[in-house]
């Protein structure tokens, strides 16, 4: 019986976002992958905004911008162009980068830890007690049982963890099957795209195909049409079904070479009831599924991933207060819930038929707006995201995600304009796991409005922003980091 901290169930990237943030904190960790090498299926295309500051902040993204294929500008709804520059971010575009190419740099990144990714291990079931949580793990070496605090069950869509705990999964089935494949393409008509370019399209009985480049010579294809309806999800996507695609779009402009790997993906759309139950929890595709319209699922899970590491470190340490996990469904279940719910409006969009044309001019009108396209564009990419922050007065930037800040220690921190003795007093009992730091602008905090200074939690999230008296300051720093005692 091996004991650690937490057991981390998947190496997808939310499992490995999750395993790096409790690297960083200095949390003994154990992931355990079913599968014995990592499948190379591109999946998941481009980094939001969002991601990119939260990796920026870890000093993580200029690694993986180096491994980027290609830029997407903007976002995009149901295939309706969305433009990121009104946002105010430095990352006004996606980063394209394939997600093998996200999870290998993270699980290369765990040898620093000294993180083990055990691999081709499949959790096989789990027992909860008051003290921890056992899981048994089938393996190269047969069975065997780990035991830690706590299991995060990151294990994608179909997730064991879920099922063993009997979280409710409620949603729908998916209603229109598509292909994503990526394939290797003769292009003697001189159609392949060179840049990143999205189309505005159409699913369901749509015949479209759309290629992006991905580097080396592949390209992503995804397409979805009559044929493709009532399959089996897992039933193997054949060559000729991706050529038939191919050629309806292309007709002899292009030719298929080889396929290197294709799946099947649906609009399916749940969400579990419960993130948490006891010492177990939930995160990424195993806590939502939805379809991927937006380009939002990896960028969910990662950052479900980055507001539960400093979470789940605190409760390690014993200096949780009092209901903080309990934070991570309140805060991140509403997220996921707002994207499923995007998610079926965009599918609805793509519907191909005369009156569903008639919303989506209508739809595409308002988002070519300033108001209409700041509201989505906020949304698709994440950076509008806040959560409630009880207790602390009233701010513009309370509960929102603060770019242009370096944590890399995964501690808290007090940004201060100036020096601010009063502010530093009040926080001297929590030096122990926060930090104080001088803005470097003259003009003090960014977005501050006028604060003397705010308070970062280590996911970077602004939980206290006020005068230099510090009003709330105390009762925040409590709230969120723990009685300076323990
Ligand atoms: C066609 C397509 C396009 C997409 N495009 C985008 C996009 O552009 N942007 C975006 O943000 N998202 C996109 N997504 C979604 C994205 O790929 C997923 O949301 C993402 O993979 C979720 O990561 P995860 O780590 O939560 O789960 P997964 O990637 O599914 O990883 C789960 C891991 O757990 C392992 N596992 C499963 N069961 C067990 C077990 N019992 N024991 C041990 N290990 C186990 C699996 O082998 C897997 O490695 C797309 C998805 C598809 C299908």
């Amino acid at each position: 019986m091996t004991d650690t901290d937490v057991i981390v169930a998947g190496a997808g990237p939310t499992g490995l976002m999750l395993a790096n943030e409790l690297g960083l904190a200095g949390v003994r960790t154990l992931v355990v992958e079913r599968l014995p090498e990592r499948s190379g299926q591109s999946k998941a295309l481009g980094l939001q905004p969002r991601t990119a500051e939260v990796l920026e902040m870890r000093g993580w993204l200029e690694p993986l911008q180096q491994r980027a294929v290609g830029r997407l500008e903007g976002g995009h709804f149901a295939g309706i162009p969305l433009d990121y520059e009104a946002l105010g971010t430095r990352f006004p575009y996606q980063i394209g980068i394939p997600q093998p190419r996200v999870e290998e740099y993270l699980e290369q990144r765990l040898a620093a830890y000294g993180i083990p990714v055990l691999r081709g291990c499949e959790l096989t079931g789990l027992r909860q007690d008051a003290e921890g949580v056992t899981v048994t793990v089938d393996g190269p070496d047969g069975q065997r049982s780990l035991r830690a605090a706590y299991l995060v069950g990151a294990d994608g869509s179909r997730s064991r963890v879920r099922r063993e705990l009997g979280v409710a999964f409620p949603g729908r089935d998916g209603r229109v099957s598509m292909v994503v494949a990526d394939v290797v393409l003769d292009d003697p008509g001189g159609v392949l795209p060179e840049q990143w370019q999205l189309p505005s399209f159409e699913v369901r009985d749509a015949t479209g195909a759309f290629l992006l480049p991905l580097g080396d010579g592949l390209h992503r294809m995804l397409f979805g049409g009559p044929e493709q309806q009532g399959l089996d999800r897992d039933a193997p996507v054949t060559e000729d079904e991706v050529r038939v695609a191919l050629h309806r779009e292309h007709g002899d402009a292009l030719r298929l070479k080889a396929v290197r790997w294709a799946s099947r993906f649906t609009d399916a759309s749940r969400q579990a009831e419960q993130y948490a139950v006891g010492r177990v929890l939930l995160a990424g595709d195993a806590a939502h599924i939805h379809l991927p319209a937006g380009g939002q699922g990896l960028n969910l899970g990662m950052q479900d991933a980055v507001n539960l590491g400093w979470k789940l470190a605190a409760c390690i340490r014993g200096r949780a207060p009092e209901g903080l996990l309990d934070t991570y469904h309140s805060e991140r279940h509403p997220v996921g819930a707002r994207v499923l719910e995007n998610t079926r409006a965009q599918g609805v969009l793509m519907i191909p038929d005369t009156d569903v044309r008639a919303l989506r001019a209508i739809v595409t009108g308002l988002l070519e707006t300033a108001e209409g396209n700041r509201r989505i564009a906020g949304m698709i990419s994440g950076l509008d995201i806040r959560y409630a922050m009880p207790g602390s007065p009233e701010h513009p930037l309370l509960g929102r995600h603060m770019a242009d800040v370096r944590l890399a220690t995964g501690r808290g921190l007090l940004l201060t304009s100036g020096a601010q003795p009063a502010l530093e007093a009040l926080m001297r009992p929590w030096q122990d796991r926060a930090d104080r730091t001088t803005a470097d602008r003259a003009a003090g905090i960014p977005g501050g409005d006028g604060a003397a200074a705010v308070l970062l939690r280590p996911d970077g999230h602004v939980c206290w922003a006020g005068p230099g008296g510090g009003e709330g300051l105390g009762a925040a720093l409590g709230r969120w980091f723990g009685d300076p005692q323990r």
